[in-house]
């Protein structure tokens, strides 16, 4: 029988619980930390103590732990193995276990516990590192020919320039085994990505010099969604029963089947899917759409859900309709905060996805327009006055043009928009010292008529300020 993502997940922190780890939840996906916008990966709640800022409290531990990565969201839907919100599963040694350890028993879950064949796994190991390849040979068994050294830009962690740092060891699936050609683990048709074992060994200085760790870590991650994809044998990482639901939902509402969509629309049902469950936590997690940090990253996957959705032809608010799904999935997986906060979590979102579709239904026919002249004319290149207005005075920010115009094979004179951007700026400090000067005759005047015994003009002023 097929494993549901919530028994993938439960598998996997029962066995490292039996092997002593301390089964942790899942921490916020903003940070304690506030060197660090969101958390990435398994490791983030972990980092003072693997940066030795902090005592251990327990040698093991082992997490599913939500995560969101923004520098992957071009490949949302296009990649099939890639998303903004993921689950990370993970093992963690604070100077406890080591290499045979973490490597033997990342084995023995795929392969024991999972029940994945040997002969459809592959591993890499970082260049010179001869022990960890021995490891995988000798001790494990996988033969020399399945197992790839890799470069440092891939196969090397460090958390910056300075500190510990180490190298990885990956386990990739194989979804063609029985290919004569030698293995090429960059081949992602071929394989994928599910397990990373980083090594913390070293300690590097600001000569870059790489000293022994006495105290050396273990720090893993796997993919939720891509194992649920493998051991429930679906095309990508959004038919899993993880996304699918919440597509279905959207498909409902957009009155299509996914299963008889374009490709187009099977990467637009992919995007809301995925940005869905992004903003919910996110929402839940305390982050406020805005324009600046966090809560612009808001702000801007729902305006990718609200574009998108448009794309599958609705017309409408929609996302009230969906986040109740969203919860309730999270909710099976043990993730409560969607739930506990869902009136918050869906007003939030609407009122944004509200504004955001006033935005877009002024800007659209604009853009529609300037794209119809550009293609009368036989040019791919949209002005960078024509880019600016739209961003002035249709509230349309760059990188929305960009990406609609990309749509449509059209690209943007950057560098001209950026500088009517600055001339913008210009313009708007020098209203400033204006209003500023105003202000201040206000506040003179409101003076002079409080002390006349009025209190109304007061009022007045504080308005004008919060304006300013
Ligand atoms: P890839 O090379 O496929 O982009 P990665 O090397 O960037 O993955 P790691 O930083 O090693 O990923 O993270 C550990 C694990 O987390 C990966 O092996 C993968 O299973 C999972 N993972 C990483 N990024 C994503 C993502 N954007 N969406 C889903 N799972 C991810
Ligand atoms: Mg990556
Ligand atoms: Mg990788
Ligand atoms: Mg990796």
């Amino acid at each position: 029988a097929q494993l549901s993502s919530n028994q993938i997940r439960e598998a996997f922190l029962a066995f490292y619980e039996h092997k002593a780890h301390q089964r942790l939840p899942s921490a916020s996906l903003v940070p304690d930390d506030p060197t660090i916008m969101l958390t990435i990966a398994g490791m983030v709640p972990f980092k003072p103590v693997f940066m030795g800022m902090a005592p251990r409290q327990f040698p093991r531990a082992t997490t599913s732990q939500k995560c969101i990565r923004t520098n992957d969201i071009h490949n949302v839907g296009v990649t099939k193995r890639h998303h903004t919100f993921f689950e990370m599963l993970g093992n963690f040694s604070f100077a406890d276990y080591f290499k045979p350890h973490a490597i033997q028993w990342a084995w023995q879950l795929l392969t024991q516990v999972y029940q994945i064949p040997p002969q459809r796994l592959a591993v890499s190991v970082f260049e010179t590192d001869d022990e960890a390849f021995t490891i995988w040979r000798d001790h494990v068994g996988v033969p020399a020919h399945r197992i790839q050294r890799m470069s440092a830009q891939h196969n090397f962690w460090a958390s910056g320039p300075t500190g510990p740092c180490g190298p990885c060891s990956e386990i990739y699936f194989d979804f063609d085994p029985l290919s004569e050609q030698p293995i090429h683990l960059e081949d992602d048709h071929r394989f994928i990505e599910l397990y990373n074992l980083v090594f913390m060994q070293y300690q590097r200085d600001a000569h870059g010099n790489l000293t022994p760790l006495a105290a050396k870590n273990i720090d893993t991650g796997m993919g939720l969604e891509r194992v649920a994809q493998v051991l429930q044998r679906v095309d990508n990482n959004y038919e899993t029963d993880l996304i699918k639901p919440i597509i279905d939902a959207v498909a409902r509402v957009a009155n299509l089947s996914y299963l008889h969509a374009t490709h187009a629309q099977k990467t637009s049902f992919k995007v809301v899917g995925d940005h869905l469950r992004a903003v919910s936590h996110l929402v839940a997690d305390g982050v406020r759409p805005s324009n600046v940090g966090r809560g612009y990253i808001v702000r801007r996957l729902l305006r990718r859900v609200v574009r998108h959705g448009r794309l599958l032809g609705i017309q409408h608010a929609f996302v009230a309709q969906i986040v109740p799904t969203v919860s309730e999935l999270a909710k099976e997986a043990g993730l409560t905060s969607i739930h506990d906060k869902i009136d918050l979590v869906v007003t939030e979102l609407s009122r944004e996805e509200q504004r955001f579709l006033q935005t877009l239904e002024r800007g659209e026919d604009r853009l529609d327009q300037v794209l119809h002249n550009l293609r009368e004319s036989g040019t791919r290149v949209i002005a960078g006055e024509d880019a600016f207005e739209l961003y002035d005075t249709f509230g349309f920010p760059l990188e929305l043009t960009e990406e609609i115009a990309a749509e449509n094979d059209f690209k943007i004179d950057v560098e001209r928009f950026d500088r009517c951007m600055a001339e913008q700026r210009r313009r708007a400090r020098a209203a400033r010292d204006a209003a500023e000067f105003d202000v201040h005759a206000v506040a003179v005047l409101s003076e002079a008529v409080s002390k006349a015994g009025s209190t109304t003009f007061e009022g007045y002023h504080a308005t004008l300020l919060e304006e300013s």
